[in-house]
């Protein structure tokens, strides 16, 4: 059998839609140009080539396991976020666009000393230490340290597995200025002459609700690691700690910024709220529309 590439690709993307896959045209152009180590643009010069049996066979193959939900990012063994490539793993969560916009807000922090162009009440700094908490693949704090200017980021995550890819990213993506330090949550800058403290605490933590795993796509519930993923009983486990420990670990005036569900801000700004050491609790909403980042300074609420 051979086919032209418009007609094989045509193939896949019905295949995938059958299996339910949301993105379906996409993944099966993407699954295309994985396998023949090409880019879009040169797809669509490629569009009418033929390709060989073999070939077919091979891309035939791909699909099925994209059909099977194997996440496209397990079978391509990367994720674009922030104009970067972070490889990936079964061992990380898949970096999400929706994180990109809390990377951008504390961009703008670091450079601008604003969120959203309203002035951050906390003083402004022309160098940054960062800890990125459970930094998985390490997307937030490396894409941190490659833009940000004058930042040293400290990545720090549970996982060994997680870590180690994180480390790999690091060095692939000639991050300088990173560290990668095992950590069950702040355990680690724990110290008996004084902890170690920074000016960013930046965390996508796990956040899903115990009963909503068995509901998430089999692509992310089937493939993603559940560390990564499980917030406990109401989803907020992880929430609760950062808010009661952060404050150990932060210089005076410090920027506390997480990424929520977009259910959890009402719950998440109380938690801070109810919190005296913080003030300018804010949330603000990603790209689509929905809540997905709550920040706050260390800085006593004036009484
Ligand atoms: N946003 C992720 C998802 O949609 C969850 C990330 C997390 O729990 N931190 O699956």
């Amino acid at each position: 059998m051979s086919l032209p590439v418009k007609e094989l690709i045509k193939i896949g993307e019905n295949r995938l839609r059958d299996a339910c896959v949301a993105d379906a045209a996409i993944d099966a152009k993407e699954l295309f140009c994985y396998m023949m180590h090409i880019d879009r643009t040169r797809l669509m010069l490629s569009w009418q080539d033929v390709m060989q049996d073999n070939q077919c066979e091979e891309y035939f193959a791909l699909v099925e396991k994209r059909a099977s939900r194997v996440p496209l990012q397990h079978i391509t063994g990367e994720q674009e976020f922030m104009g970067l490539t972070f490889q990936v793993s079964d061992k990380v969560l898949i970096p999400r666009q929706d994180t990109e916009t809390m990377v951008e807000d504390a961009l703008d922090v670091i450079h601008k000393n604003k969120v959203r162009n309203e002035e951050l009440n906390c003083k402004a700094r022309s160098s940054w230490s960062v800890l990125d908490l459970c930094c998985g693949s390490g997307a937030i704090g490396i894409s941190l340290a490659k833009l940000g200017g004058d930042v040293k980021v400290t990545c720090s995550d549970l996982s060994a597995e997680a870590l180690a890819m994180a480390e790999l990213n690091g060095r692939s993506l000639g991050a300088k200025s990173v560290k990668f330090v095992r950590s069950d949550m702040f355990e680690a800058f724990r110290g008996k002459l004084g902890n170690k403290k920074f000016d960013m605490i930046i965390s996508n933590p796990p956040y899903i609700r115990h009963d909503v795993i068995e509901t998430l796509e089999p692509e992310v519930r089937d493939h993603e690691p559940m560390m990564a993923l499980d917030g406990g009983e109401d989803g907020l486990d992880f929430y609760r700690q950062i808010v009661d420990e952060a404050p150990d670990f932060l210089k005076k005036e410090g920027v506390v910024m997480v990424e929520i569900g977009h259910d959890q801000m009402s719950d998440i700004i109380k938690l801070f709220s109810a919190d005296d050491r913080y003030s300018f609790v804010t949330g603000l909403k990603d790209l689509a529309g929905r809540d997905r980042i709550v920040t706050a300074v260390l800085s006593p609420k004036k009484k």
